[in-house]
């Protein structure tokens, strides 16, 4: 992936600037939005793990940035650039996030310095329970105080790794099971959970579509179908989003952008099947048949109706802002566009929809998941059996009266609600309010530039009001 070449501010920085420019719009006491921007606290930790009998030090860390709610929640990235200043800026996304969607968590992220493609299974489990460890001996990980989460370079195979070391040391805690989310289902994980960030992104545009004012702010009309879609990096997120947009919303992907080079054909890219091959040869190049570019990047700056990066922070920036062609930037990676470029890309008539609320489908289905490992059942497990009986007599009832119900329609209505249905219905909802929040709150002021300061403005509210009505504020 790319480094700007020019000297940007560090992404900390960036979030801190729409925070600045969020909080200005607000009747918040000044040394309140200055506690709320600065974080709370932050864990350093090394510590060695023997691998094929050498001794190797790692560094990690765990920033916690808000507590107005607890736990504090997010991922934990491994990654080799991790750096501290990363880990506080994503612990701040993770507050803005959860308050904006209404998740009633604090704001967390970890960090491993680590470049896990060079380890084996076998030794990423040891470094990863023993990173776990250290986060758990310090209540840096537990049901109540701090929950991790997937993020880059982690999946739902660490955090069971996860789960079971935290088991292991605190065998009676009986809510152990939700000291972690994104757990695979047979450890105590839900179902959707996977998808989650990716479905959320999708759901986020739809809804976004849907409001033909809004879509008019990005030189854009009609609705998915048919747009045509450059995407970068194909991990969790990307995959999901690209998938489930050219599967379900007729969305075209023209472009997918991946660390080894970029496949390019307007007539669209069978996203599976890139995948597929990406999953068996570690990158993209060699995929036959539409364009391959070497440098990945270019792509970017491709003529496109919606770029998603979906890899990492600072990817659109001022080495690039100034050519970029997309009309929408949908982002789902956190920071992938940063402060200076953003004035550029607004300047140039291109919207961006902001991470903090975009991305927010992982931690919405989290906080689902922490709930069913606290109630120790799984959603529908009681009710699914009882509707699908209510639903049946209502079916007779219907054509008792001479009234023919298709065959299609009643098998769906039959369908009583399982696990999989609800966590998608929830977090549809949840994408669709926090739209509508924001958008209202753009619309609503004319001193808001921007989609993100609108959200970030919302979520610093809230997290104010919390600390002011606990009386943390002296
Ligand atoms: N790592 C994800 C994020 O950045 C998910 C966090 C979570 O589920 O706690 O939003």
């Amino acid at each position: 992936m790319p480094t700007p070449k020019t000297q940007e501010k560090s992404f900390r920085e960036n979030v801190n600037l729409a925070f600045d420019l969020a909080l200005a719009t607000l009747d918040v006491p000044e040394k309140l939005g200055y506690y709320i921007k600065c974080g709370n606290n932050i864990y350093q930790v090394r510590f060695p793990v023997k691998i094929n009998g050498e001794v190797e030090s790692f560094i990690g860390w765990r920033a916690v940035h808000s507590e107005h709610r607890l736990p504090a929640k997010g991922g934990i990235r491994f990654a080799p650039m991790v750096s501290q200043d990363e880990v506080e800026a994503l612990a701040a996304l993770m507050t803005y996030k959860c308050a904006l969607v209404n998740v009633p968590f604090g704001g967390s992220k970890g960090g491993l310095v680590i470049d896990p493609r060079k380890y084996d299974e076998e030794a990423l489990e040891k470094i990863t329970r023993r990173f776990a460890f250290e986060l758990i001996k310090k209540d840096y990980i537990s049901p109540a105080v701090n929950v991790p989460a997937p993020d880059m370079g982690t999946g739902a195979r660490e955090m069971a790794w996860i789960a079971s070391t935290y088991s292991a040391h605190k065998p009676n805690d009986i809510d152990r099971m939700a000291c972690v989310t994104g757990k695979p289902v047979s450890q105590g994980g839900i179902r959707g959970r996977t998808e989650a960030t990716g479905r959320g992104v999708v759901f986020g545009l739809r809804e976004f579509f849907r409001h033909p004012e809004d879509v008019k702010l990005a030189n854009l009309r009609g609705t998915l179908e048919g747009k045509k879609i450059i995407i970068q990096g194909l991990g969790n997120v990307g995959y999901h989003t690209a998938k489930i947009l050219q599967e379900e919303d007729g969305a075209k992907i023209v472009g997918i952008i991946e660390h080894d080079g970029a496949l390019y054909d307007p007539k669209g890219l069978e996203v599976e099947k890139v995948s597929q091959f990406k999953l068996n040869q570690g990158g993209v190049k060699g995929y036959q048949g539409p364009q391959y570019i070497k440098e990945g990047a270019q792509l970017l700056e491709e003529k496109c109706d919606i770029l998603i990066p979906a890899a990492m922070e600072g990817v659109i920036n001022l080495d690039n802002a100034q050519r970029i062609q997309a009309k929408l930037i949908a982002e789902a990676a956190n920071g992938p566009v940063t402060f200076d470029a953003e004035l550029i890309l607004r300047k140039k008539g291109i919207l961006p929809i902001p991470d903090i609320y975009l991305t927010s489908g992982g931690v919405i289905v989290s906080y689902f998941e922490w709930i069913k490992n606290l109630s120790h059942i799984r959603f529908g497990r009681m009710t699914k059996r009882h509707e699908e009986t209510q639903h049946e007599m209502l079916i007779s009832a219907i054509e008792k009266n001479g009234a023919k119900i298709s065959a299609d329609l009643s098998e769906k209505l039959l369908e009583g609600s399982s696990e999989i249905n609800l966590v998608r219905s929830g977090l549809d909802d949840s994408m669709r309010e926090a739209f509508n929040a924001m958008r209202e709150r753009y619309w609503r002021n004319g001193n808001m530039d921007s989609y993100r300061i609108a959200a970030m403005a919302i979520a610093i509210e809230k997290v104010a009001t919390s600390y002011l009505e606990m009386g943390v504020y002296p």
